[in-house]
């Protein structure tokens, strides 16, 4: 009996992977490596390349290995590029849902915990958001999640297949102990970004918009770290396993932070000076995002560790001050 990780070598998904052996579960890893790394998959779980969409692959995963629920974040998840290559979203995203929940059907898989996204809710109309509010993405990433929970809501509906989508706001910080942490190419991500100009690797941050309807008029968002999000997993599969109705989740910390903000506690944290300019608008970006995260703590029992940014950046700073090309030595 194995717990299957699919996109098991990407930020997220490596630091589930790392979570579910620590708590003693067997762990089987598909990947593509379009995205992720190799080196960051643990060496205890069972590595399979190929790609979700491709049928013949997942049909010879299934027939070997005992897998009980799948968690699932093999995606793209880039908010600008998804607004220029829709498309390529709508292929690798959706397009490798249909793939997954039709092998999953013919192999008696009942049970898949889902990456999704704050992205689903577009502008919401208020803050905090509730699971409950309007889903009107106004990206095509935030599309791409929204059509895959309800295929998933389908799937259950017609074939018994359980799910849990997890809304995640913003991710970030990485291991505790600094084994493994985020490294994306090129990296696109605020706080990986910010790591890389306190490193020296970048010149300056570019804040994208300092007109937005906010108290100093950069973006809020809500941030939680990639370890607590990994527990929330862990939570969800067992909530399944309990044998518990389809649901949908927030995570989030519940606390907005601003660009600007967050720039600031970096500082704090690296004790660099982090220099930084104003820069035109992203596409794509709501004013502000911040999640309602009380269903999760209660129906779930999730207890976040996390609740400070500074410690969220601490280990962000610990993994890219150790690992300054990121996996690349290891790979
Ligand atoms: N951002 C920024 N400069 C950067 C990268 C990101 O100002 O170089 C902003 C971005 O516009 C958004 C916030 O940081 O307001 C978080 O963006 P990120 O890409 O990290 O996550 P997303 O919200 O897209 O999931």
């Amino acid at each position: 009996m194995a717990i299957l990780v699919a996109g098991g070598a990407g930020y997220i998904g490596s630091h589930m992977v790392k979570d579910l052996i620590e708590h003693g579960e067997d762990v089987v890893v598909a990947d593509n490596l379009s995205t992720g790394h190799r080196a960051a998959v643990d060496p205890k779980a069972k590595f399979y390349e190929g790609d979700i969409r491709d049928r013949k692959f997942l049909d010879k995963l299934f027939d070997s290995e005992d897998i009980t629920a799948i968690v699932h974040f093999a995606a793209f998840s880039i908010v600008p590029e998804s607004m220029t290559k829709p498309l390529k979203y709508f292929d690798n995203n959706t397009g490798g849902m249909i793939t997954l929940l039709e092998a999953m059907k013919d192999h008696g898989i009942k049970h898949i915990v889902f990456s999704s996204t704050a992205a689903t809710y577009g502008t919401p109309e208020h803050m905090p958001i509730k699971e409950t509010d309007p889903q009107k993405p106004i990206n095509p990433y935030g599309l791409s999640k929204l059509m895959m929970e309800q295929m998933m809501a389908w799937a259950d509906r017609s074939y018994g297949i359980k799910f849990v989508a997890l809304r995640y706001f913003n991710v970030a910080g990485a291991a505790v102990d600094g084994s493994i942490g985020e490294d994306h190419g090129p990296e696109t991500h605020l706080v990986p970004i910010i790591m890389q100009v306190a490193q020296g690797k970048r010149d300056e941050l570019s804040i994208f918009g300092n007109d937005y309807n906010t108290p100093d008029g950069t973006n809020v968002r809500d941030y939680v770290h990639v370890m607590d999000l990994a527990d929330a997993h862990m939570l969800a599969l067992k909530y399944l396993a309990e044998g518990n109705e389809s649901a949908a989740f927030n995570l989030g910390s519940s606390t907005g932070f601003s660009n600007m903000q967050m720039l600031e506690a970096a500082r704090e944290v690296t004790g660099k000076p982090i220099p930084a300019k104003m820069a035109p608008r992203r596409g794509g970006d709501p004013d502000s995002l911040i999640a309602a995260s009380d269903k999760a703590r209660k129906v779930l029992g999730w207890k976040p560790k996390f609740d400070d940014v500074h410690d969220i950046i601490a280990t962000a700073w610990k993994w890219h001050s150790t690992h300054p090309n990121g996996f690349d030595d290891r790979d």
